[in-house]
């Protein structure tokens, strides 16, 4: 049985961190973290600018999301209409749209299958815009009109999550149990240059511990949840994630990024009701 390839988290290069994280919080104030709320959870550590560009968020505005797509290596034409229709499917609660785009498109996906670059994996948020322009941010390995559709949905919308800006959801301590340790710590500090207390936080803090960290929505079945390589698990085995967009996702995902049609006739209410009472007095 061949191997079922799992996401690869992927971050910036660390002299891009806090630029990437100034930015960040242009683009949505709200992704700057709660600093009484940092304090409190770590209260012995140095909160300089690079901690704090860790725990940055990475959320677009909360006016929506808009990203044009562009493919890399000029896959067909279904395959292109089939992964942006996979993407779309965030939109069923959120203002979201993602939309095809030959010129300087925002989302580059490839379809990398060979050296580091291969595998499935995303950029998270705003970062995709520290991407040099002819650089992937977002890549599907070997995905053609093939892959069973099955993989559409769990492989395509979860890095179209990470592209959202959703990070990983902690795992459940029973999961957190199965990685060896030490495997992960060389894995990640190899591939993603985390230091073992940034694996520590980020791999093998279960989701019952990691409250501190304030985003995620605890929901083990959640689409973004954490995945493992076979090679970082005690028994060999790839710890397979949420397979699609969930209710709790939906849920999320439609409260980071209201419909505008939402808002507007909550705010039309609103103005009716305050005319309404201006009226009555
Ligand atoms: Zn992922």
């Amino acid at each position: 049985m061949a191997e079922v390839l799992v996401c690869t988290p992927k971050s910036l290069p660390k002299d891009k961190w806090i630029e990437a994280a100034e930015r960040a919080v242009r683009v949505n104030p709200a992704n700057h973290p709660r600093m009484e709320k940092l304090v409190r959870a770590m209260p012995d550590i140095k909160l300089d600018r690079l901690r704090i560009a860790v725990v940055t968020a990475k959320y677009w505005g909360a006016e929506g999301v808009k990203l044009t797509v562009g493919f890399l290596d000029n896959p067909p034409r279904d395959l292109r209409k089939r992964i942006l229709l996979h993407m779309n499917a965030w939109a069923k609660t959120a203002n979201v749209q993602f939309v095809e785009s030959k010129s300087s498109p925002q989302v580059r996906i490839a379809r990398i299958d060979q050296g580091e670059e291969a595998g499935y994996w995303s950029y998270v948020g705003t970062d995709i815009l520290s991407i040099p322009k002819r650089e992937p941010t977002l890549n599907l390995q070997g995905f053609t009109m093939q892959t069973p559709e099955s993989e559409f949905h769990r492989v395509v919308r979860h890095e179209t999550g990470h592209t959202l800006g959703f990070p990983h959801e902690h795992m459940r301590r029973e999961l957190v149990n199965k990685i060896d340790r030490q495997k992960a710590i060389d894995y990640f500090g190899a591939t993603q240059g985390w230091s073992p207390e940034e694996v520590e936080q980020q791999v093998l803090t279960p989701i019952e511990e990691s409250s501190i960290r304030g985003t995620a929505h605890a929901d083990p079945r959640s689409i973004m949840c954490y995945q493992i390589p076979g090679t970082l698990t005690k028994n060999g085995k790839p710890i397979v994630g949420g397979r699609d967009i969930d209710k709790k996702d939906y849920k999320f995902v439609g409260a980071i990024y209201p419909r505008p049609n939402k808002t507007s006739n909550a705010g039309k209410r609103n103005a009716s009701q305050r005319s309404r009472s201006r009226s009555g007095k």
